[in-house]
């Protein structure tokens, strides 16, 4: 697999890990930092894998869950809390990607009054989002192929991590999908916090390497931070970043993260020791 962000086919090891019982390979490009799987065999580059598998792999259930239905709301309403604070525009078209059943749309539709539209590649989960009202399409490519009006508020939550390339993604946002004065709106697990190792995780953002991932793909990040909603007020397992679209002339310079392994292992120690001297409110209740 060639680096998601910079497209270099030079990697060199970094961790090898298991998930769900499929061994992961993760390798640092050597061009640019980013740690992604690599592997001819990647499981979760397959379309199919998400169409039907990752449900099942992941939650042994196709069909949304409760706990996992919670989960997402305690997400989509801290998402929605911070967006009056910063200039959101007026709203009237919001797109969801990587939609799941809903639930952030749900949230948008009642900050906003606006039209939802929602990408979702699982079956039984776009079913539950249409039957709430949204409109659902399986693909960015069947939503870019309707030529659909702008949006002026455009999120993938929890998604780029998932993406073989996600420039290319991002791009075609930009020019197709996102009004000039639109906002992005993206939130991946954060490497200097969260496990990050996962079967379905082919790549492991930093701040770094996402604000770069955002330049290359013609956006300024107006804000970035880290947090653990839902799981944890002492750890920021994840990367918020919302952004908006420059006009740019031609390929900004890729600036490469120096000391990934080093800044991993101090994050990877500094977390040990909150859950060592916070045993008992490093973890937020999950949801039953
Ligand atoms: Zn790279």
């Amino acid at each position: 697999m060639t680096c998601p962000l910079c497209r270099s086919e030079h990697h060199h090891p970094f961790e090898q890990s298991t998930s769900f019982g499929y061994p992961v390979q993760y390798v640092q490009c050597t061009r640019c930092g980013l740690v992604h799987q690599a592997g001819d065999a990647v499981k979760a580059a397959d379309p199919a894998f998400y169409q039907e598998l990752y449900r099942k792999v992941y939650q042994s259930n196709e069909r949304p869950i409760s706990k996992d239905l919670k989960i997402q709301e305690m997400r989509a309403h801290h998402l929605c809390s911070l967006l009056p604070a910063n200039p959101v525009p007026r709203v009237c078209r919001s797109l969801d990607i990587g939609a799941s059943a809903g639930v952030l749309l749900d949230a948008y539709r009642e900050f906003f009054a606006c039209d939802t539209v929602g990408v979702e590649p699982g079956t039984a989960y776009r079913k539950y989002a249409a039957e709430k009202g949204h409109t659902m399409v399986p693909t960015l490519e069947d939503l870019l192929a309707q030529n659909p009006e702008l949006f002026q508020l455009v999120s993938l939550i929890h998604v780029v991590e998932h993406l073989e390339n996600p420039v290319d993604m991002l791009r075609s946002i930009h020019h197709s999908l996102l009004s000039p004065d639109g906002l992005l709106l993206i939130e991946v697990p954060n490497f200097y916090a969260h496990d990050s190792y996962e079967l379905a995780h082919l790549a492991c953002y930093t701040p770094h390497t996402l604000h770069q991932l955002l330049r290359q793909a013609g956006f300024e990040v107006i804000l970035s931070k880290t947090h653990g909603v839902p799981r944890s007020e002492k750890l920021g397992l994840y990367l918020l970043v919302l952004a908006k679209p420059v006009v740019s002339a031609g390929n900004p310079p890729l600036e490469a993260e120096k000391n990934v392994k080093l800044k991993r292992k101090a994050a990877m120690s500094w977390r040990r020791l909150v859950q060592k001297v916070f045993p008992n409110s490093t973890w937020l209740p999950l949801p039953q």
